[in-house]
């Protein structure tokens, strides 16, 4: 039964990471989506080692201030200008590739 309830409790702990994950991803601004989705889709880095962007994921949440996550924040911001108010195309588009 011990070994139950332990495997209960771990299962349980990855169920509340997930949901933070999820509620952290969901009230997030279009422009730090689409700098995670750019980072996901076009990093070809070890993303610890080689960008560093996990070891600036504390929990659910980014640390915008490093240098890799600022890099594709500015990119996913000049794309998000660029579409002109028209940023859910951007989003499409990326999510896309
Ligand atoms: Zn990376």
């Amino acid at each position: 039964m011990a070994e139950l309830d332990r495997k209960i409790a771990e299962a349980q702990k990855v169920l509340d990471s997930l949901k933070a994950q999820q509620a952290y991803e969901e009230k997030l601004a279009p422009k730090y989506k689409l700098a995670r989705m750019l980072h996901e889709k076009l990093c070809r880095y070890n993303h610890t080692d080689g960008c560093s962007w996990f070891y600036f994921v504390k929990g659910a949440e980014d640390d915008w201030t490093d240098y890799s996550h600022a890099t594709y924040l500015a990119k996913a911001v000049r794309m998000l200008a660029a579409a002109n108010g028209n940023g859910k195309v951007v989003l499409d588009v990326v999510e896309a590739m």
